[in-house]
């Protein structure tokens, strides 16, 4: 199949390696010299001009937010072919996809939000969980593709479903760091040592994704890697409070949980790794974790 395949970030580049693996992909990226690695390391051809894009039976995005699909979008929307399949697999917001979603319809081009999860090792091993908002035969064109990078698919609902379900698992993952990091670093402050604190968590039923594989790497063996931009992350809990906010939903926690990790980006900045949320918890207390 000929694909297109735009934003090769540190997700979009080892799912369009997976992809070429099967198929005939056309890549583009904004620093076109990503583009041209990606050529030269997996097979893929660098589109020199975003138009090439246009000459494919499915086009996939994989940027920061649905601001820069539309842009695409609407930069490729006079010479995209009737016929052609949209996946867009950036976390983006679901009222906005299903605005494009109607542009695109009236080319006779069809629209699926495909966002991920799993990280950047789940791209790299093709292991993703991909959640899918569309039509049930939508579903299944863009399972056929999206299959060589992920191991779980499934079809959430209609257009939008995807990434609605997306930002508010995000936002999920994102109060159970703070909580956890609030109570280890209570515990800490108690006199218990980190790495009893996170036995007996786990232990127990405190235990979590944050719990098990997120945080002790951080605040027991002080290792900061950068796997996720927390601004990415601010950008997930801030659609999903307006998803509650357009459904006069009543969601104090939610509420909570954007004002602190918005609070958080603007200490830590554009650059920080969500996990350092637990670095302001800490500071709020004027502690450290190391
Ligand atoms: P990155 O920041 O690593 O990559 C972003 C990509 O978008 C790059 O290719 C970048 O191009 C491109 N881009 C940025 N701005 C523009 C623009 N204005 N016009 C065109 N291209 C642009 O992001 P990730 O790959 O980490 O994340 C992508 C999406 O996946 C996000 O929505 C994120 O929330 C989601 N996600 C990320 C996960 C992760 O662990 N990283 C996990 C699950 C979902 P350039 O190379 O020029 O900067």
């Amino acid at each position: 199949m000929k694909l297109s395949f735009i934003g090769l970030g540190a997700m979009g580049y080892p799912m369009a390696r997976h992809l070429a693996k099967e198929h005939e992909v056309v890549v583009w990226n904004r620093t076109a010299e990503k583009a041209a690695r990606h050529a030269r390391e997996h097979g893929t051809r660098q589109a020199n001009d975003l138009a090439e894009c246009a000459d494919a039976e499915a086009v996939i995005t994989m940027l920061p937010t649905s601001k820069e699909v539309d842009e695409i979008v609407d930069r490729l929307l006079p010479s995209v072919k009737e016929g052609t399949l949209w996946i867009d697999a950036t976390s983006g917001d679901p009222n906005v996809s299903r605005e494009t979603a109607k542009r695109l319809a009236e080319r006779g081009v069809a629209f699926v939000d495909a966002p991920v999860t799993g990280a950047v090792v789940g791209a790299e091993n093709a292991t993703l969980t991909i959640m899918i908002g569309g039509s049930p035969e939508n579903f299944e064109r863009a399972k056929e593709i999206l299959q060589l990078c992920g191991k779980t698919l499934i079809h959430v609902g209609g257009i939008g479903a995807g990434h609605a379900i997306k930002v508010l698992t995000n936002t999920i993952m994102g109060a159970t760091v703070w909580i956890t990091s609030e109570c280890l670093l209570v515990a800490k402050q108690f006199g218990i040592d980190m790495k009893t604190a996170f036995e007996v968590t786990n232990a127990g039923s405190g235990r979590s994704n944050a719990s098990e594989n997120l945080l002790p790497m951080r605040l027991r063996d002080h290792k900061w890697p950068l796997v996720f931009k927390l601004l990415h992350h601010d950008k997930d809990i801030r659609i999903a409070s307006q998803l509650a906010h357009q459904q006069h939903a009543s969601t104090p926690m939610l509420a909570l949980t954007q004002q602190l990790f918005s609070g958080a980006l603007n200490q830590l900045g554009n650059d920080a790794d969500y996990i350092e949320v637990a670095k302001i918890v800490a500071e709020m207390n004027g502690a450290k974790w190391d």
